[in-house]
């Protein structure tokens, strides 16, 4: 049995467990208790606060976790990413009030920062030679300086709509994260090294699926090259008759961002009929 950590409430929460669930995982209660088994796969979900997380996998209380890579990195604890999952995706900024001139970094020097992520922010400031007091607190940062608290924030950003209705300017981005997937290599015995690898494969089969369309269409045979060449990337799509002998059925898995690309080519060229399907899984 492997034991994946998980965020029991939060922003990771309901993308964790749609991954999970993508990737063919089934668990026996639907309420939440701390220590979830799956009932039809060798895992059990334990739900922890995310500040937990990257802890319980680097002691082995987990043998491996879902988390944000800021949390990882603020740890510090001895995990591996084993995967970057894609979800979550945020950035840890400074941001100081709109009123001020920002020229650059030493705007920093001489002042008090509030921040949850005291250690990444302190490895900024020493790289960047800036002598700058950390105000460490959990929650609300993005509040501090209007309240005399600080005079700038070292926050999670992802639109930066909460920056602009406070008066702030994000002034330097120093961390790109995302949800990423955290081992502990040394602690998996052999079983569960296999569980491991079963998993990652089903993740990524899931993975490749995203932002592809299965796409369908009916084509005239004698326009049948000119819509093959506008298909992406495609050597061989499927070509299938039809009852009709002067048409065929083409098939093809294309991005969805080309789909629109293209569409308008394809109708051009006599492409009727186009069908755009989900796909849960590509195996390649
Ligand atoms: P917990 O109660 O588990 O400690 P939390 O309040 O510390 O939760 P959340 O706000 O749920 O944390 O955020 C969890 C993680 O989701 C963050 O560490 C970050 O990686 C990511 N995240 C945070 N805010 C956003 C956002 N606006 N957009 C995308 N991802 C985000
Ligand atoms: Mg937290």
């Amino acid at each position: 049995m492997l034991r994946i950590a998980v965020q029991s409430k939060g922003r990771l929460y309901d993308e964790t467990m749609e991954l999970l669930g993508e990737a063919g995982i089934k668990l026996t209660a639907v309420k939440r208790t701390l220590l979830v088994p799956s009932r039809n796969f060798p895992v059990e979900l334990l739900f922890l606060r995310d500040d937990d997380i990257p802890d319980s996998v680097a002691t082995g209380t987990a043998d491996i976790g879902i988390v944000g890579l800021n949390e990882v990195l603020e740890k510090r604890q001895k995990v591996e990413i084993i995967k970057e999952l894609g979800f979550s995706k945020c950035r840890l900024s400074l941001a100081i009030p709109q009123k001020h001139q920002y020229q650059g970094v030493e705007w920093f020097n001489g002042k008090k920062i509030a921040t949850s992520y005291p250690r990444i922010l302190e490895d900024f400031l020493k790289k960047n030679n800036i002598q700058a007091d950390i105000h460490v607190i959990s929650g609300s940062v993005e509040i501090a300086p209007g309240i005399g608290l600080a005079d700038a924030i070292f926050d999670i950003v992802s639109s930066g709509s909460t920056l602009v209705s406070n008066n702030l300017t994000e002034v330097e981005t120093i961390l790109s994260s995302e949800a990423v997937l955290i081992g502990n290599m040394r602690k998996l015995d052999d079983a569960k090294q296999q569980i491991l690898e079963e998993l990652l494969f089903r993740i990524e089969a899931v993975k490749t699926a995203e932002n592809k369309k299965y796409v369908l269409m009916n084509v005239p045979r004698a326009k049948l090259n000119e819509v093959v060449t506008i298909l992406p990337g495609i050597k061989s799509p499927t070509i299938l008759p039809l009852a009709d002998e002067n048409w065929c059925s083409v098939h093809t898995v294309i991005e969805e961002k080309h789909f629109w690309e293209i569409i308008g080519k394809l109708k051009a060229a006599g492409a009727e009929g186009l069908l755009v399907l989900n796909i849960e899984k590509m195996i390649p």
